[in-house]
């Protein structure tokens, strides 16, 4: 679960625009829409994005270079997350598969070096894709 913290201002209106999007949106896009709303300086986008990324109520989406909000409850580790992206229609939705988290976070390389984080991208073809061709 989500540990309540309490968003700022422009925390909270650059989170509900990322969460009312349907897509990964970009930073310029987020910027393009908060100046509406009077955040003006791209500095304080930028750090209210870093802030919702540090407490895992958005994730970035690397390949994308895009921000996604984070729709899962039990999403407890916002330094740990997975992706699974459309190459057609680009619909990148999370993964939240407890399989795949237990295995990476007991996974070790031959060195043996243990992970703490791992921001995960996987391409494919979604279902709605494949049903048209
Ligand atoms: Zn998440
Ligand atoms: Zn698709």
């Amino acid at each position: 679960m989500h540990k309540e913290i309490n968003l700022s201002k422009n925390q909270q209106i650059i989170f509900d625009i990322i969460d009312k999007s349907s897509e990964p949106l970009k930073a310029y896009a987020i910027l393009f829409n908060v100046q509406k709303k009077g955040i003006k300086a791209p500095l304080q986008v930028y750090r209210a994005l870093d802030k919702l990324v540090e407490i895992g109520k958005i994730h970035k989406v690397e390949s994308r270079n895009a921000f996604i909000a984070c729709k899962s409850a039990s999403c407890e580790i916002s330094q740990a997350t997975a992706f699974s992206i459309c190459t057609k229609c680009e619909n990148v939705s999370e993964i939240n598969n407890l399989k795949l988290s237990k295995y990476l976070s007991n996974f070790t390389d031959e060195a043996g070096m243990k992970y703490s984080k791992y921001n995960l991208e996987f391409f494919g073809t979604c279902k709605k894709c494949e049903k048209i061709n």
